[in-house]
């Protein structure tokens, strides 16, 4: 089944709203297999954001990540690269949809909250990246199939 990796960013942890946002993925029919909170060191922190290393902005961005710690979680569920990318809403948070996390709790392009793995391939890297194979489970979800029919689980 597909894995997912999401921060709470400093700002979701200095807000109150890890228990909001995780609630959120929670009731969507997402499975939460690892979670853990984590000070983001520089070299970490670098590789994650590799796309923007280079970019003016991304000392303000490192600095800003590590503020706090921040909780690290990995949820997996059908498509759930995908899902988690919608349920989260785009990354300058104030033109994000209304009902998505960013959309309904956040105003900045930088302060938003929220990363998540933003395709399969990428996904897969960063749950390697931030979580040792022992910190990740394997266990039933009583209600799989209340949740989805056995053909969408193939
Ligand atoms: N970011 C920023 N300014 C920008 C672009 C990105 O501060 O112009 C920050 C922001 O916190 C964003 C993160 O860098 O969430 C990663 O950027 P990316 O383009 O990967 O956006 P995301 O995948 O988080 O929507
Ligand atoms: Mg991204």
């Amino acid at each position: 089944m597909e894995r997912t990796l999401v921060l709470l960013k400093p700002d979701a942890v200095q807000r109150d709203l890890v228990g909001e946002i995780i609630s959120r993925l929670e009731r969507k029919g997402l499975k939460l297999v690892g979670i853990k909170m984590m000070q983001l060191s520089s070299d970490l922190l670098d590789t994650h954001y590799s796309h923007l290393v280079g970019r003016g902005f991304y000392p303000e961005i490192r600095s800003f990540m590590q503020r706090t710690p921040v909780v690290a979680c990995c949820w997996e569920g059908i498509d759930s690269v995908n899902t988690v990318r919608l349920l989260t809403g785009i990354t300058k948070a104030r033109e994000a949809a209304p009902g998505t996390i960013r959309g309904d709790f956040a105003l900045s392009v930088q302060t938003n909250l929220i990363h998540c793995s933003d395709s399969l391939e990428t996904a897969k890297a960063e749950v390697e990246r931030f979580f040792k194979a022992e910190e990740l489970f394997e266990y039933t979800d009583a209600l799989e199939t209340f949740l989805s029919s056995s053909g969408e689980r193939d």
